[in-house]
């Protein structure tokens, strides 16, 4: 019940599967490629909020029905909809690429007042997210959002939104108020919806990349400083028990036991710094972007990593197998072998890798290739200071 005593139907089934309720294949990998319909009879006065574009609304007695199509293809775990007592506050979202995509925000009548600043965030997040990962994927059906009274989830054309108590709350990065759930599922209609993991092992793509774009966000609202403090706290946040990538197959609840969430946000930071920006969100729009990845086609680690291999010049693989494939941190030895003089040991240092080390003169950029590095320095050189890697450093 919403809080005026009307019913208020939610669904949400990213693990468990539509298999709860209806029958289907469940695996990431296998979606409807012709789209889907939904015929929902509810009793006349409530709202169905569904996928894609709704075609009809008849009316029998005291019931209606609502059918809703979509053409894309869409993971069965978005095939599904919400029922309430709705408002529907529209506008039209003019895309990166110059196309009107109808917004619609099926909010609760008591909370209508929010509408128009809900879907300003909105109209601002697609604007940050079109930037990085090209043009909003559903172009041909609508940038939706239904109101739910839970965090929300990333279903395609029709993302969830709202918490527990009904209320919208944001924060403040830079000077723009953020909501981190309001963005992140809609971030998933990039990543989730249009580039879609081959299987539940490779889930750290849909989750990291996602996550990653909440720092892009700050990246925008606040600059690099906001992007930065966006990554202390994923960093803090790694438990770091299990690999990210356990095998090539395996079930969903083994793969949320690890950091998909924050290490592959980690990750893709890591690889920023060592192909620089243009090289990197250059790639990144690739992989969002390239039919290769996108929506009939589903992607693996090893698809991400030849691509920024291939993009990059350099041969990435054993940098994605150390952070992905191990629970491993870059070690880092600095030892003292001399007057003014210090040797630097990376004893499990997967490939050449830029490194940033603070001496007494400044930060020094170095490409490292060898596992021991000698530099001079009148103060003990601090290494990694603004934090690339996810690493342990030891003194001796
Ligand atoms: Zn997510």
């Amino acid at each position: 019940m919403d809080g005026k005593g009307n019913p208020w139907v939610v669904i949400n089934c990213q693990l468990e599967g539509a298999k709860v309720y209806f029958p289907c294949k469940d695996h990431p990998g296998d979606e409807p490629n012709e789209g889907a319909d939904l015929m929902i009879t509810v009793p006349k006065g409530l709202t169905v909020a569904g996928p894609g574009l709704l075609q009809s609304v008849k009316t029998k007695k005291s019931k209606a029905t609502f059918h809703w199509k979509t053409n894309y293809t869409i993971s069965n775990y978005c095939i599904l909809f919400n029922i309430g007592k709705y408002d529907i506050v529209k506008r039209t979202y003019q895309t990166i690429d110059g196309n009107n995509v109808p917004m619609a925000f099926y909010v609760l009548e008591e909370d209508k007042a929010m509408a128009e600043k809900i879907l300003d965030l909105r109209e601002r997040d697609t604007r940050i997210l079109e930037k990085y990962f090209g043009e909003y994927p559903w172009a041909k059906e609508k940038i939706g959002i239904a109101q739910v009274p839970n965090p929300g989830m990333e279903h395609q054309t029709m993302i969830t939104y709202g918490d527990a108590t009904g209320k919208f709350q944001f924060s403040k990065v830079g000077a723009e108020d953020y909501s981190a759930n309001l963005f992140h599922e809609f971030a998933h209609e990039w990543f989730a919806n249009k580039v879609t993991n081959k299987d539940w092992a490779h889930m750290w793509i849909q989750e990291g990349i996602t996550t990653y774009s909440e720092a892009l966000f700050c990246r925008e609202a606040a600059g690099e400083r906001g992007y930065d403090s966006m990554m202390v706290m994923f960093k803090k946040a790694n438990r770091n028990v299990k690999p990210l990538v356990q095998g090539d197959a395996v079930n969903s609840a083994d793969t949320y036991t690890g950091d998909i969430y924050t290490k592959g946000a980690f990750f893709m930071h890591t690889l920023r710094y060592v192909l620089g920006d243009e090289v990197f969100f250059k790639t990144l729009k690739q992989l969002a972007t390239d039919p290769q990845y996108t929506y009939d086609n589903f992607v693996n680690t090893d698809d991400v990593e030849q691509l920024f291999s291939k993009q990059s010049g350099k041969n990435l693989k054993p940098l994605f197998d150390f952070y992905l494939r191990t629970t491993s941190k870059l070690e880092i030895n600095i030892m003292q072998t001399g007057f003014q003089e210090y040797t630097i040991n990376l004893p499990n240092l997967p490939m050449t890798l830029p490194l940033d080390i603070l001496t007494d003169e400044g930060i020094q950029h170095v490409a490292l290739k060898e596992k021991f590095f000698v530099i001079k320095s009148q103060t003990a050189p601090v290494v990694d200071a603004k934090g690339y890697y996810l690493k342990t450093v030891t003194t001796d």
